[in-house]
């Protein structure tokens, strides 16, 4: 039978040793496998490339050696299964999987195999699982005393408050209802608290042991600059810290929309790069082969939507770009987690601007969703923002939000070159009372563009046709460029002083912090623009 302790811990090493061929536990895996093989329930928050999957692997082992029979998987992704499958098969463990990439026969063979005991690991997609056909197999399995251990992977799809929500995983509460006698273990890279929240009340983890490990990367370079021409901005990084002697590092640039995807995909081929396309609109085989290339090929770029990265495992990915914003900070720590798995020194790189905030706010705006969740929406895509527009540590915010404290990291943009700040609680004001005045005499509010017209004084044909000349507020922020503006204006969004609405287009309005920086109670402080400065991101070097 399984043993208290410290002889669960031994066991477990040598499970580690004899089968994975390594010689000690990383981090917390050795309390999680031996409080896992002990029979205990647990939620483990660990980063990509942590080595979640021994925190169940090993356990399942050393519990199937002491009798207790069949640990299930639940895995929504089909290709991190094979690959988990064929090494551990490879390996010698007694292991399959049960998705629709099967055939009914082929399925019916694993069930075969699982009821008469002769599986030590089974991964089950999610909508498998919870079906009364599979069901009666646990039932039967359970009556012998032959089901050892749920594992749950990506346990962040359960929750709504997580970046990849699969409704499928909200019916995997029935595993502590009908099989409460069995230990779970609920596994995920990212989750924020709310998440994790979330997490434990959907798959009644509240008795259950949390594993939280550093959520740190440091071998990750985090820089997010201003977009201009995301493109052009693109291929000067890739050129700037990414070329070897034999070309371009392998890398993934993220995009919000199909068609951007390949627009990228062909400036970069255009530009002498070996870039590839991956987006849900690709046929399944193309897909496919591109992925594989990626995977198996040196030095390659894959332009793609996020539909492109959960569960591919290349150690070697040297930078993640962003060409949009994505939507929250566990997306984006998400994405940016696939550079550098291999320790070594990687980038995840990011151009953001205005309109991406404005996508994205109306993405929210106009989701069917009900208003609370739209609410808690559009406070994540605030704290992304915020985290763009910061001019102290990129680390520590971001690991802030995960909880975590730390120090300035020496390995971020700011850290390396810290931004030069200035005062800008006058301009703020100016454009506060612009979009303020401008509404009050109109009746009705307006865009960013017309906005930034009125303050540097340009006499447009829209600004004559609402007589916004005549303004008290016209021309008094002629000193700025319009980059600047944008840039405060950015800034006063992060700061809830300024909401863009979508009724009837983009139109800005005062928020809640506006009064206090109106009354000048309330400091801005703005970074020095490139424009200002007088260069591009590249006259530093
Ligand atoms: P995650 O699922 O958390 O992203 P994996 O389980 O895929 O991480 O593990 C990431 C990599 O680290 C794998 O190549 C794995 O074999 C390796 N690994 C995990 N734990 C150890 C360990 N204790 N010793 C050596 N290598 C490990
Ligand atoms: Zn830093």
């Amino acid at each position: 039978d399984i043993a208290p302790g410290s002889e669960i811990l031994e066991t477990s090493l040598g499970v580690l040793h004899e089968v994975f061929g390594y010689d000690d536990f990383r981090g917390p895996q050795a309390d999680i496998v031996s409080h896992v093989g002990g029979g205990g329930d647990a939620l483990v928050l660990m980063p990509t490339g942590g080595g979640k999957s021994l925190c169940y692997q090993v356990p399942a082992i050393v519990r199937e050696r002491a009798g207790r029979g069949l640990t299930v998987v639940v895995s929504p992704l089909i290709a991190l299964m094979h690959d988990q499958v064929g090494a551990l098969l490879e390996a010698g463990v007694a292991a399959a999987f049960l998705n629709s990439s099967l055939s009914l026969e082929d399925a019916q063979q694993v069930e075969k195999q699982m009821l008469r005991g002769e599986l030590t690991l089974l991964y089950a997609a999610p909508e498998r699982l919870t079906t009364p056909r599979f069901l009666a197999l646990l039932d039967s399995l359970q009556e012998r005393g032959r089901l050892s251990l749920f594992a749950i992977d990506e346990a962040h799809c359960v929750s709504q408050w997580g970046h990849d929500f699969r409704p499928e995983y909200r019916a995997l509460a029935v595993l502590h209802e009908r099989y409460a006698g069995v230990p779970r273990v609920a596994l995920t890279a990212t989750a924020d608290d709310l998440t994790r929240a979330d997490i434990v009340e959907r798959l009644r983890l509240q008795d259950a042991r949390t594993f939280i490990s550093s959520f740190d990367r440091p071998n990750i370079r985090y820089q997010l600059v201003e977009k201009k021409d995301a493109s052009t901005q693109l291929q000067r990084f890739i050129r700037d810290e990414h070329m070897g002697a034999d070309g371009h590092d392998a890398g993934i640039v993220y995009c919000q929309s199909r068609r951007r995807v390949e627009e990228v995909a062909t400036l970069l081929c255009e530009a002498g790069f070996n870039a590839l396309p991956y987006h849900a609109g690709l046929d399944a085989a193309v897909r496919q082969h591109h992925q594989d290339r990626f995977l198996r090929e040196e030095g390659l770029i894959m332009v793609a939507t996020i539909a492109f990265g959960m569960g591919i495992d290349k150690p070697d990915v040297r930078f993640v770009a962003h060409l949009d914003m994505p939507k929250n900070i566990e997306g984006y720590y998400q994405e940016t987690g696939r550079a550098g798995r291999d320790g070594e020194p990687a980038t995840a790189w990011m151009a953001y601007g205005l309109q991406d905030v404005v996508n994205q706010r109306r993405m929210i705006d106009e989701s069917p969703a009900a208003d609370e969740f739209k609410q808690v929406l559009r406070g994540k895509l605030d704290a992304l923002l915020t985290l763009a527009e910061a001019s102290d540590c990129r680390r520590v915010r971001l690991l802030k939000y995960f909880g975590e404290n730390s120090q300035p990291c020496g390995n971020c943009d700011n850290c390396l070159t810290p931004p030069e700040m200035h005062d800008a609680t006058e301009a703020a004001r100016k454009l506060l009372s612009c979009i303020y005045r401008v509404q009050q005499a109109s009746g009705t509010a307006f865009g960013a563009g017309h906005i930034m017209d009125i303050l540097r004084g340009k006499a447009t044909d829209k600004v004559k046709q609402y007589g916004h000349e005549k303004l008290s507020t016209f021309g008094i922020g002629a000193d700025l460029s319009e980059t600047q503006w944008r840039a405060l204006l950015r800034q006063l969004i992060a700061r809830e002083a300024v909401e863009v609405h979508d009724a009837p287009y983009n139109t800005l309005h005062l928020a809640g912090a506006a009064r206090d920086i109106l009354k000048g109670q309330s400091l801005v402080q703005l970074r020095a623009l490139a424009d200002k400065a007088g260069g591009s991101a590249r006259s530093g070097r």
